[in-house]
């Protein structure tokens, strides 16, 4: 019998399986807490768990457990950026931030990507595989760990698609908000898609009202579909459909991501015709200044024009920041850290 993932499963599969096997109900909240709120890596570390339930599941199940393989901390602001090695030696990247309001965790959702946005590390050695749901938890399981505290905001904007890999996302939501264990609020999520719109739509339905951030990167679909490929699948208009929805359902203030490019989608009439979008909209804004990476010859945008992007959007009142950037010592950005270990 191949042995099930234990921190992937459901606490409802968990508390199955417990019934099923005629031990005592409050067994499911102990075991599920052992995983999920104190990330035990064996089962006898269960110290409350009875000797006959721990040999069982050792039997049936085994923890998943994922290590550093680099870590790197920031001079500058005290960023932390871990290159995590999964069972199978695959890599994945992982950032820990400090912010006034604490730290938030940005993690990958799959190894490599499909997608394919020009501008971005991560696509460019191609896809791998999805990660379990134990995979993404582990990501802040061990970084808690490591740094010895809690990590209270999850940011899915590392590596991959998360809505690609939707049914393990939802999973690790779930998990990951579980009361009786890691207990993270859902106002505490924000997952980030380059706006696959049939699953925008799904996630609406599901009843988790998560933070949603858009990569949009574009004002309008010829641009958007000369430097991200999904463009070609949908277009904004459909994609500004799905938002609507999204905002409806869940009463979330929407994050749209606008990576600069100079001479590319930062000029003053795609500030005027973004606003013409997002006029009224539930949504903020956050212009990000892009990181080249080594495959393109994108440049980042002057800071004076930024500044005429940010004014103008402004000036139409719409939310807008520009990102800080955080941890430029440590290759922070998406996908850099393992496509550098690939180069290696
Ligand atoms: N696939 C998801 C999440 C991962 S990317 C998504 O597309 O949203 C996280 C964010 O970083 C996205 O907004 C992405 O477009 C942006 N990004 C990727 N490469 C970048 C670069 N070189 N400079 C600035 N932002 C970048």
């Amino acid at each position: 019998m191949t042995k099930k993932d234990i921190k992937s499963i459901s606490y409802d599969e968990l508390s199955n399986w417990i019934q099923e096997n005629n031990y005592k109900k409050f067994r499911t909240d102990q075991i599920f807490s052992w995983l999920h709120e104190k990330n035990v890596v064996s089962f006898d570390q269960m110290k409350n768990v009875s000797k006959q339930i721990i040999q069982q599941m050792d039997s049936e199940f085994y923890i998943n457990s994922i290590k550093i393989k680099k870590k790197l901390v920031s001079s500058l602001d005290n960023t932390v950026k871990y290159l995590y090695m999964l069972e199978d030696s695959e890599c994945i990247e992982s950032v820990v931030m400090e912010y006034a309001f604490g730290r938030t965790i940005c993690i990958s959702s799959q190894v490599g990507c499909k997608m394919g946005c020009s501008f971005c590390a991560s696509g460019k050695s191609g896809f791998v595989r999805n990660l379990t749901t134990s995979e993404m938890l582990d990501q802040l399981y061990v970084a808690q760990r490591d740094l010895d505290c809690k990590i209270g905001n999850i940011v899915l904007m590392g590596i991959g698609e998360p809505l690609d890999n939707y049914d393990n996302f939802i999973q690790f939501v779930k998990n990951v908000s579980n009361p009786k264990g890691r207990n993270l609020g859902l106002r505490h999520i924000t997952v980030s898609t380059c706006g696959l719109v049939d699953k925008i739509n799904r996630l609406a339905d599901e009843n988790i009202s998560i933070n949603l951030s858009i990569s949009l990167h574009a004002s309008n679909d010829l641009i958007r579909k000369s430097i991200m490929p999904v463009a070609k699948k949908w277009s904004i208009d459909q994609l500004m459909d799905a938002c609507h929805r999204y905002i409806k359902k869940t009463n979330r203030r929407i994050t749209f991501e606008y990576a600069c490019i100079d001479k590319v989608n930062v000029l003053d009439k795609h500030a005027i015709e973004l606003a013409e979008r997002l006029k009224g909209m539930l949504c903020h804004v956050n212009l990000i200044p892009i990181n080249p990476i080594s495959e393109e010859s994108f440049k980042a945008v002057e800071n004076v024009q930024l500044r005429r992007f940010f004014d103008i959007l402004k000036n139409k009142r719409i939310p807008v920041t520009i990102r800080r950037t955080l941890g430029q010592d440590v290759n922070a950005s998406c996908g850099q850290l393992r496509r550098d270990s690939l180069d290696v």
